[in-house]
């Protein structure tokens, strides 16, 4: 179980699910040689994925190629279902670092192929999340400076301005689509920069006002 702190105290992370979105981000959508979409591309990763601070993402043998992407976590705080943007975030509970941690190889060959990602993303150990959690009045989500290193080298940095869809716009947005329950985490997709992991890789990840994630890489 994965518990992190909060101001007064600590929460267990047990979402009934982690709802991500893919290429919110112009750069990285280019990177990827993907359309910017018209509307949030969503996606599932498992709550099994979930991983805490200081511990080991763990590289899969069905994969040759796993890749890091930091994004800002949103953590939901009540109930959700069918919510304007204008009250949207009376149910932000606050903010987390997540990874979506990819298996690059198995995405791409889901994709040529037209089937779903959840392979590339589903893996144990894809979703790192921490260091703690920052409550919604503490920091503004529409401009936070976000980025990775690996092994000290800076890979990603980019700022939440950056995003095509604003947290209150995904929020609703998905809330007319599935009951967000308490706990439900949000990934709101990744700045450009994204890149391999190999086996002991140290990865730090942060965000302005929230800190630095730290994980290790281990290849099984
Ligand atoms: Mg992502």
């Amino acid at each position: 179980m994965v518990v992190l702190p909060v101001k007064k105290g600590a929460v267990n992370i047990k979402p009934s699910k982690i709802v991500a979105v893919g290429r919110n981000y112009l750069a990285h959508a280019e990177e990827m040689g993907s359309s910017v979409p018209e509307k949030p591309v969503l996606f599932l990763k498992p709550p099994s994925a979930i991983i805490g601070p200081n511990s080991t993402i763990i590289l899969p043998p069905q994969s040759r190629r796993v890749e890091h992407e930091v994004e800002l976590a949103v953590i939901i705080g009540k109930k959700a279902k069918n919510v304007e943007i204008d009250s949207v975030m009376n149910y932000v509970y606050g903010y987390t670092i997540i990874l979506d941690i990819t298996a690059r190889d198995l995405q791409a060959e889901a994709k040529k192929k037209g089937l779903p990602w959840s392979v590339s993303k589903g893996f144990d150990t894809f979703a790192p999340i921490g260091p703690r959690i920052v409550p919604r009045d503490d920091i503004d989500p529409s401009s936070l400076h976000i980025w990775l290193k690996v092994n000290g080298e800076l890979r990603q940095d980019g700022n939440t301005k950056d995003m095509i869809f604003s947290v209150p716009f995904l929020v609703s947005y998905i809330s007319k689509i599935m009951t967000l329950e308490p706990g439900d985490i949000i990934a709101t997709g990744t700045p450009a920069g994204v890149g391999p992991l190999e086996n002991g890789d140290f990865v730090e990840a942060g965000i302005d006002g929230i800190g630095t994630l730290k994980e290790r890489v281990k290849r099984i």
